[in-house]
């Protein structure tokens, strides 16, 4: 008995030192960090830049995939099932949260499929829409919708995108149910919106700020509490008269469960320090956003938030979104 537990407690340690010495060499090639949303829509704008700043640190260069639909799951679903060694990260935002409410079935368990890095930014929102949508101010546009609730029709990023989620909740408080257009991320959903062929979506700032500010889309309102300092004349829909509408999209990088503490401590640091940058500090201002602390850029705090936000959603559970298609 003594004799097996001696050598138990050797083979645990002679696995510990060869992990240990493998996380103090890692990493030793290229990282595919996976977005489970379109190329170019706001959470590959957050991954791209994030992805520099942490390649720089880490000596290595971290390659974002596309790996879209299902409103974020394939995507998750692909990392859940990667190798835990750390060359395989998942940049996702609340859609973790929510999907694990609005998908019946997931291809994974949400709360015991991934290990943590952190937390990346908070993103607000804005309720946007084509350039010659007729309402010319967010009261118009509510009276309008209530109007033309056949006819007018929605974007959004499938169920579990975030646009999903804040379109469920602005339908709720406009008690009104509108025709939504399923994309593979609002990427493709705003080149739908310059050319016309979609009316309106609610997204992040990360990937409307530039078109409100050059005019080429119109825009109601900003989901969080204050206006932004990026789009100061953008009311909040709160103070245009939905009380309570507070919608901000948390963005996390996540590893496959197993990937070793050390693993996830290095890429932890890497994020904390490519957040602090000055020039990704600067961008996500441009963006209408800003990155999240370093206490926040870690692991504990990611998995904190992911698990406080699971129960937040389920009250989702009684909203009803049935999807069409594009005009
Ligand atoms: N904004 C999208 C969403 O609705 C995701 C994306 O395309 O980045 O979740």
């Amino acid at each position: 008995m003594t004799f097996h537990k001696t050598l138990l407690g050797l083979a645990a340690c002679a696995i510990l030192a060869v992990s240990g010495a493998w996380a103090q060499s890692y990493p030793e090639r290229q990282i595919t960090m996976v977005v489970p949303f379109a190329a170019g829509g706001p959470t590959d704008t957050v991954a791209r830049l994030i992805a520099d700043g942490m390649s720089a640190d880490l000596g290595q260069q971290i390659v974002v995939e596309n790996v879209s639909g299902a409103g974020g799951t394939l995507g998750a679903g692909k990392v859940a099932s990667a190798e835990p060694d750390g060359y395989t990260l998942l940049l996702h935002h609340i859609g973790m949260a929510t999907s694990a409410t609005l998908h019946s079935k997931l291809p994974y368990d949400t709360l015991t499929a991934f290990d943590y890095v952190g937390l990346v930014t908070d993103v607000p929102m804005t309720i946007v829409a084509r350039k010659d949508f007729p309402p010319g101010d967010f009261s118009s546009l509510v009276s309008y919708l209530r109007a033309n609730a056949a006819t007018v029709t929605m974007a959004n990023a499938t169920v579990g995108g975030a646009s999903h989620l804040c379109g469920l909740l602005f339908m709720s408080a406009i008690e009104t149910q509108l025709k939504t257009i399923p994309y593979d991320g609002t990427g493709p959903a705003m080149i739908d919106l310059l050319a016309g062929k979609v009316d309106f979506m609610c997204d992040q700032t990360t990937n409307t700020t530039q078109h409100i500010k050059d005019g080429t889309i119109k825009a109601y309102a900003v989901t969080t509490p204050a206006r932004l300092a990026v789009l100061p004349d953008l009311p909040t829909a709160i103070e245009s008269g939905l009380a309570g509408f507070d919608v901000s999209v948390w963005h996390g990088i996540y590893t496959p469960k197993g990937t070793p503490a050390a693993v996830n401590e290095r890429l932890s640091a890497a994020l904390q320090r490519a957040l602090a940058s000055p020039e990704v500090i600067a961008r996500f201002a441009e963006l209408g956003t800003e990155p999240s602390s370093a206490a926040d850029a870690t692991p504990a705090a990611l998995k904190a938030r992911l698990e406080a936000e699971i129960p937040r959603w389920k009250t989702l559970q009684g909203l009803a979104l049935p999807q069409g298609s594009a005009k």
